[in-house]
């Protein structure tokens, strides 16, 4: 069951998505080379908690496994659901921050892939162009549009670079619980799948690798790599459709000028 939410609803969305925005724009300064991973999950946890919220993702479980951590972090070919620990970010790896926030019963999901310094000009571009696969999909979140729209949006940009992208894991609905439904894959046909309703909140998180699409997940039970060890990126925003446009719950007010509407970066 897909649950479409109130006016009132999104805007604790948008609520819960400015803890997350706020802990992503605070991550921008602290990652850099000689910082440990852990230091960047404490410090996450600190604000999410300071904002009257919980970490979404610590406690998570799947299975038997349960995620200890309030962030994911992913380095290099790890593609996501890595977690903190001691490894130091080193010049040139390339770190994907996932975060999830829970505030008033609401969640917020979004991550983004940062360079740690200087990285390698095709590893640059990857971001860019993973970076630019969600905005593209984002654009195309409205109301009468489908499912397979909002895929082919990431696919048919991504597609022309050769890059692989991932198929193992895709998009979600967001609301009271992390992932609801529907699932939103990162690949489709214009035009199939089901139609996009005022009131559904989604998050849209395209994931994608230099190399191939195939993926492996570590003894860990939780780091998700690729197969052939290439670099990935990710970036990931909580979306609300609305008949006005779709919101960017989890904006941090560096959007590109888009059909979006605008969400205020101003956190309580
Ligand atoms: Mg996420
Ligand atoms: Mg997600």
């Amino acid at each position: 069951m897909i649950v479409r939410k109130s006016k009132s609803e999104i805007e604790k969305m948008r609520l819960a998505g400015q803890v997350v925005a706020d802990v992503h724009k605070m991550l921008q300064d602290l990652v850099r080379p000689g910082v440990t991973t852990r230091e960047l999950d404490r410090r996450a946890e600190e604000r999410i908690r300071k904002a009257g919220a919980t970490p979404t993702f610590k406690g998570y479980q799947v299975g038997r496994e349960v995620f200890p951590a309030s962030l994911c972090v992913s380095i290099n070919q790890e593609i996501v659901h890595g977690i903190p620990g001691d490894r130091v970010l080193e010049e040139g790896d390339v770190l994907s921050v996932d975060c999830g926030a829970t505030l008033d019963g609401y969640v917020g999901d979004s991550a983004v892939t940062l360079p740690v310094g200087k990285v390698a000009p095709e590893v640059a571009l990857l971001i860019e162009r993973t970076r630019e696969s969600l905005y593209r999909a984002i654009a195309v979140s409205m109301p009468g549009n489908r499912v397979g729209d909002v895929g082919h949006a990431v696919q048919s940009y991504i597609d022309s670079f050769g890059y692989g992208i991932v198929q193992d894991f895709c998009g979600h609905g967001v609301g009271r619980r992390l992932h609801e439904e529907p699932q939103i894959p990162n690949y489709g046909f214009p035009g199939t799948g089901r139609r996009l309703k005022a009131g559904w909140c989604i998050a849209i998180e395209p994931m994608v690798n230099l190399g191939t699409h195939e993926t492996r997940t570590l003894a860990d039970g939780w780091t998700v790599e690729t197969a052939d060890g290439s670099i990935s990126a990710h970036f990931e925003h909580s979306v609300a459709i609305t008949d006005d446009g779709p919101v960017v719950l989890t904006s941090r007010g560096d959007d590109p000028p888009g059909p979006w509407i605008p969400g205020t970066s101003a956190v309580a």
